[in-house]
């Protein structure tokens, strides 16, 4: 059983979201793995336990929990869209030779702080997506 099922149902519960068996299964999965898979690795990988599911329904769960709050949407350009359920501020940074999408901890962009380079624009959020060579890589 998982370790993080308190916490899943909590998620659930605080974001008034149904928790269907696959959507918990999905939140699972992406707690428990550190990369931003794409709706079809997920597929992939809660199929292996739960073959009944398609990847239509993968996708409308990702799509409903995306839009509680629950996870999250990855935009890493050219790529198709990957998801993550950590939700805290944080910056990307993406290898150019494996692929692979790791966490930054957040810090600021003291211009982007200072709004200096924005003009009237409003700004609502943003983040840094850096691209070079991972540890494994470089
Ligand atoms: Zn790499
Ligand atoms: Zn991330």
């Amino acid at each position: 059983m998982s370790s993080y099922r308190p916490e899943i149902v909590a998620a659930f519960r605080e974001r008034k979201v149904r928790c269907t068996p696959q959507r918990y299964v999905i939140l699972d999965y992406l707690k428990r793995s550190p990369k931003h898979p794409t709706a079809e690795e997920i597929y992939k990988a809660i199929n292996r336990n739960d073959p009944r599911a398609s990847l239509a329904t993968v996708y409308k769960s990702l799509h409903a929990m995306a839009l509680a709050g629950l996870i999250r949407e990855v935009t890493v350009d050219g790529a198709a869209v990957r998801f993550e359920s950590h939700m805290d501020k944080h910056h990307h940074f993406v290898c150019e030779r494996c692929g692979r999408v790791e966490d930054i901890d957040w810090f600021e962009v003291p211009a982007l702080e200072n709004r200096n380079r924005l003009g009237h624009r409003k700004l609502r959020e943003y983040e840094v997506l850096m691209r070079g060579l991972c540890s494994n890589c470089n």
